[in-house]
């Protein structure tokens, strides 16, 4: 183990109630540090709610044009351009994670990019994300570590490697708005928030869906 380096407060996961924890404790003076695999502020801005809402306005500005005429104004035609479209979902979350990494710079909460075990009471050990270890205590200790997507226990889809929000093979199901991954994949688990997203997709390819 290597040498265990002391904090006021340590974050497990730099999700939105961890950053904010963070931000806070450490603007107040205190030792602060954030352990973090790899999403700058957890699933929302980066994977979740936020580039999903981009990706859905994008689809709703093109049902405006396409309706245009019943709102008594344009002519054009509408066409996807789905590679802006991803794009532009990038551009906003680049912009969301280099604000916050601002933030962190502006309170003095130290972001450790790793993967973190519990090796002992209070005290993380981290898999540093460019090589090596550390070993870090928190007087108090916050966890803000998400949740995995569940895969139901229906035949044959765990060996059918479905992607979900967390997968590993693509970033996220956000990301799968590619045209690529269109052509690919054409069957959609899916009810609730995920819904509308891949109703987006249907506009620019083939799809049937059965309740
Ligand atoms: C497609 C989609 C759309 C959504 N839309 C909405 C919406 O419109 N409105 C809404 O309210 N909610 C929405 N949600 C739900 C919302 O995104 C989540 O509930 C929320 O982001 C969870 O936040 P969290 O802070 O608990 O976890 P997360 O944001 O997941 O943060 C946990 C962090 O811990 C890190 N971590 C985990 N284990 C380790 C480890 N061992 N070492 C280091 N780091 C680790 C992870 O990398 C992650 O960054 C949506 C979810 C999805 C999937």
């Amino acid at each position: 183990m290597s040498e265990i380096e002391q904090f006021d407060v340590l974050v497990f996961g730099s999700g939105t109630g961890g950053k904010l924890t963070a931000w806070a404790n450490a603007s107040e003076g205190l030792r602060t540090a954030v352990v973090e695999r790899g999403l700058v502020g957890g699933s929302c801005p980066n994977i979740a709610c936020l580039p999903t809402k981009n990706v859905i306005h994008s689809a709703k500005v093109a049902d405006f044009v396409r309706h245009d005429r019943e709102f008594g104004s344009g002519t054009a035609p509408a066409s996807v351009e789905i590679a802006e479209v991803r794009a532009r979902k990038r551009r906003m979350v680049d912009g969301l994670v280099s604000m916050q990494m601002d933030k962190y710079r502006e309170s003095g909460a130290e972001l450790v990019f790793g993967e973190g075990s519990f090796v002992g009471p209070k005290t993380i050990e981290v898999q540093l994300r460019n090589g090596g270890v550390r070993t870090l205590h928190g007087d108090r200790v916050f966890l803000n570590l998400g949740t995995r997507a569940a895969i139901p226990d229906i035949p044959g889809l765990r060996d059918a490697s479905p992607l979900t929000w967390n997968s590993p093979r693509h970033s996220s199901v956000s990301e799968a708005v590619s045209p690529s991954w269109i052509v690919d994949h054409r069957c959609f688990l899916a009810r609730t928030k995920m819904s509308p997203m891949l109703s987006w997709n249907f506009f620019v390819s083939t799809a049937s869906m059965f309740d």
